[in-house]
C-alpha cells in the first residue's frame, strides 16, 4: 500500500458521558493498550469537568487528552465558558471545534467557529476542526459545497498554523446513527477536500494535513475505512466509550 507519511490520528469523543468511576476505569483500560505512538496519535475528549482527572489517570501513557469545546473569548466576564488559556493552564493541548452537535444545538455558526479557531491557535492549542453535511444536503448533491463552505472558515482562521490542525470529516447523518459512510463515499469526500486544500492553500499543506473520518466508526468497519488513501484516522463517539476502541486504535496497523 502507498504510504502517505501522515501519522494516523484516532480521537475518542466521550461527549457528555461518563462519571468519575468511568473516567478512572476507562482510562486504566486505555492505559493498558499497546500502540506505537510514533505511528499513531490517540486522543480522548472527556467533558470539561473530567479533563483533569483523565489527564491524571492517563499520566505515563501515550494517550493525549483534548477538550470538546473552547470559548471564543479570552478570560473575562463570560459565565460558564472555559477559555483556551485555562485549557493550557491545565496542560490540555487539544480541543475539538465545530462538532456537529455544537453547530446543531449550541449555535456554533461559522462566525463563532472562526473565532474559536483563532483564539485556540493564538494560545497554542491544537485543534480538531469538524465539518460535514446533513442528510438533505447530501441528497441534494451539496456535500462538497457544504464542506467547502466550512473549510473556508477554517482556512480564514488558521493562518500559518496548519501543523496544529486536524480536519474531521463527519457526515452529520452518520453521527450516532449506526449509518456509516462506505469507505468509497468517505474516500471521495476526503480526496475532494485534499484537492480543495491543494488549490486553496497549497500543495504542502494538502499533502500533510490529516483528514480523519467520523460517523458510527466501529471495530467492525474501521479496518476497511482506514485502508482508503485519504483517510488518516477517525473521530469516534459511541465506540470510544467501550472496549471496541482498542480495535479501532489498532486499525492504524493496516496502514503501515
Ligand atoms: C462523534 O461524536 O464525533 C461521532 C462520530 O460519534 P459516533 O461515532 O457515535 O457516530
Amino acid at each position: 500500500m502507498e504510504t502517505s507519511g501522515r501519522k494516523i490520528f484516532i480521537g475518542g469523543n466521550w461527549k457528555s458521558n461518563g462519571d468519575r468511576k468511568f473516567v478512572k476505569d476507562h482510562s486504566s483500560y486505555l492505559k493498558s493498550l499497546n500502540f506505537d505512538s510514533s505511528k499513531c496519535d490517540v486522543v480522548v475528549c472527556p467533558t470539561f469537568i473530567h479533563l483533569e482527572s483523565a489527564l491524571n489517570e492517563l499520566n505515563g501513557s501515550n494517550i493525549l487528552v483534548s477538550a470538546q469545546n473552547v470559548s471564543m473569548n479570552d478570560n473575562g466576564a463570560f459565565t460558564g465558558e472555559i477559555s483556551a488559556k485555562q485549557l493550557k493552564d491545565f496542560n490540555i493541548h487539544w480541543t475539538l471545534i465545530g462538532h456537529s452537535e455544537r453547530r446543531q444545538f449550541f449555535g456554533d455558526n461559522e462566525d463563532v467557529i472562526g473565532k474559536k479557531i483563532k483564539i485556540a491557535l493564538l494560545n497554542g492549542l491544537n485543534i480538531i476542526a469538524c465539518i460535514g453535511e446533513k442528510l438533505e444536503e447530501r441528497n441534494e448533491g451539496k456535500t462538497l459545497e457544504v464542506c467547502v463552505n466550512q473549510m473556508k472558515t477554517i482556512v480564514d482562521s488558521v493562518g500559518s498554523n496548519w501543523d496544529k490542525v486536524v480536519i474531521a470529516y463527519e457526515p452529520v447523518w452518520a453521527i450516532g446513527t449506526g449509518k456509516t459512510a462506505t469507505p468509497e463515499m468517505a474516500q471521495e469526500v476526503h480526496q475532494q477536500l485534499r484537492n480543495w486544500v491543494k488549490e486553496n492553500v497549497n500543495e504542502e499543506v494538502a499533502s500533510k494535513i490529516r483528514i480523519i473520518y467520523g460517523g458510527s466508526v466501529t471495530e467492525g468497519n474501521c479496518n476497511t475505512l482506514i485502508k482508503e488513501k485519504d483517510i488518516d484516522g477517525f473521530l469516534v463517539g459511541g465506540a470510544s466509550l467501550k472496549s471496541d476502541f482498542a480495535k479501532i486504535i489498532a486499525s492504524y496497523e493496516q496502514k503501515l
